[in-house]
């Protein structure tokens, strides 16, 4: 961090370097915006510099001078030095080298001194800045749902019992069933970004045990093409935000990003299947599955120059209970997936909100009614048409930063084999 006083520049960081050079000694400071140089002469300072390792934490106090040949222009001519803490030696991870990515979460605290990494997560708070402010901008109320819960959201097997007293719980896997409570209590538009939770025992490189969800829910929608537009709309301009405020961050990671076009191509289950036909010979199944998005990502991006493509149209065999059948068609649903470059970070829908059909539905799904008393009451006093959508945070991040693992963008991933730190 640099403290301006007067005359006086004060850099406090990191040692990142000691060059010494005898009657000269380099000092490379890194701070979250930068590297600094600092160059030492006085001989008092020279002997407190020689006693500094890689990484201790320091105060320096001097005067800017500015030289064209080193970093940023300028170097420091300290006046004091101050040294907060010596860093052991060595350190456990090298922070010059790529380590692998199972360090690099084992020692989270010294992976994120490295700018690469730094720049993820800095473009990810962008992220998450832009995606509330869009919403908050367009009249959307932000909640906070709890994530202890009595039932699973779709009654799935993908929970986290925790013992609550005396009584089982769950840690939530969704707020799906509370953002449709503020519909019926007449909120309008809500966004919530918060953890879920989800058991499942994967090994890949998309899924987390617990991920940051981005929920909106929106009433009095025509159908589920007002909550595409919403998200079309929100990824445009958080990705303008990015290339506006992290420019810096963009060029450590080698990433050029573009603003995307509206609108995002849509294409039905259906078309999809029909394209895939000859790269893919799945038919049989109802859903794509990772690789049919990615096939499917690769042709929308040479078909219509866009990353982003709505999968539109999804058949009832594949839909939760709470999907809104089309009118015209009982197998299909008004759900879609937002696929970028090939991955899912989004399913939305317009949402049942027609008791009986609602009750039907949740029976056809061999789910009991009786555990979702508190839900279906939501439908049963009054409750506005409505759709939303979630998105992954972390998902949404790796797509745009072209990452391998889902993980590279989590500060603190949960899989099967991480619980610590
Ligand atoms: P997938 O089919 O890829 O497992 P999903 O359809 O089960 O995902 P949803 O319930 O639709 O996921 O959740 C909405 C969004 O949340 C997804 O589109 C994705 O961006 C994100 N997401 C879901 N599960 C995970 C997970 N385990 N880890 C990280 N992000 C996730
Ligand atoms: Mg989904």
């Amino acid at each position: 961090m640099i403290v301006q006083r007067g005359e006086k520049t004060i850099i406090n960081g990191f040692v990142k370097q000691v060059r010494d050079l005898g009657k000269i000694c380099f000092l490379i400071i890194r701070d979250i915006n930068g590297e600094y140089q600092v160059t030492i002469k006085d001989e008092k300072l020279l002997s407190q510099a020689k006693e500094l390792k890689d990484e201790s934490v320091v105060r320096v106090e001097g005067k800017r001078v500015e030289n064209p040949s080193v970093i940023n222009g300028w170097e420091l001519i300290p006046e004091k030095i101050e040294i907060y803490t010596i860093a052991e030696q060595p350190l456990p991870l090298n922070l010059s080298i790529k380590s692998g990515l199972d360090k690099e979460i084992d020692y989270r605290f010294l992976s994120l001194r490295i700018p690469r990494i730094a720049s993820i997560f800095k473009i990810e708070s962008t992220v998450n800045n832009a995606i509330q402010e869009f919403f908050n901008k367009n009249g959307f109320f932000t909640i906070h749902t709890s994530k202890i819960v009595a039932a699973a959201t779709e009654g799935g097997a993908n929970v986290f019992p925790i013992l609550y007293f005396d009584k089982q719980a769950f840690l939530a896997q969704s707020p799906q069933f509370y953002k449709q409570m503020m519909m019926s209590a007449g909120f309008e538009k809500v966004i919530e970004i918060g953890p879920v939770f989800r058991a499942e025992p994967h090994h890949d490189t998309r899924h987390l045990c617990e991920y940051t969800s981005i929920d909106i829910e929106v009433s009095y929608i025509k159908s589920y093409e007002d909550i595409m537009k919403y998200l079309e709309k929100a990824l445009q301009y958080t990705i303008k935000k990015v290339i506006k405020i992290n420019q810096k961050e963009l060029e450590i990671l080698g990433i050029k990003l573009e603003i995307p076009k509206l609108p995002f191509p849509r294409i039905t289950m259906k078309e999809a299947k029909e394209i895939l036909k000859s790269k893919y010979n799945k038919e049989e199944e109802e859903d794509l599955d990772p690789e049919g998005e990615r096939l499917m990502g690769s042709y929308v991006k040479e078909t219509y120059n866009s990353d982003f493509f709505f999968l539109t149209e999804f058949p009832w065999s594949v839909a939760q209970f709470y999907h809104m059948r089309k009118k015209e068609d009982n197998n299909v649903t008004y759900r879609a997936d937002l696929i970028y470059k090939g991955l899912e970070i989004s399913t939305l829908a317009q949402r049942e909100h027609r008791y009986e059909i609602l009750l039907n539905q949740l029976k056809e799904k061999g789910l009991h009614p009786e555990e979702f008393k508190f839900y279906l009451d939501f439908f049963r006093y009054g409750v506005p048409p409505h759709g939303g959508a979630g998105l992954g945070l972390e998902r949404i991040v790796k797509q745009m930063l072209n990452l391998e693992n889902v993980q590279e963008s989590t500060l603190l991933p949960r899989t099967p084999t991480h619980l610590v730190p």
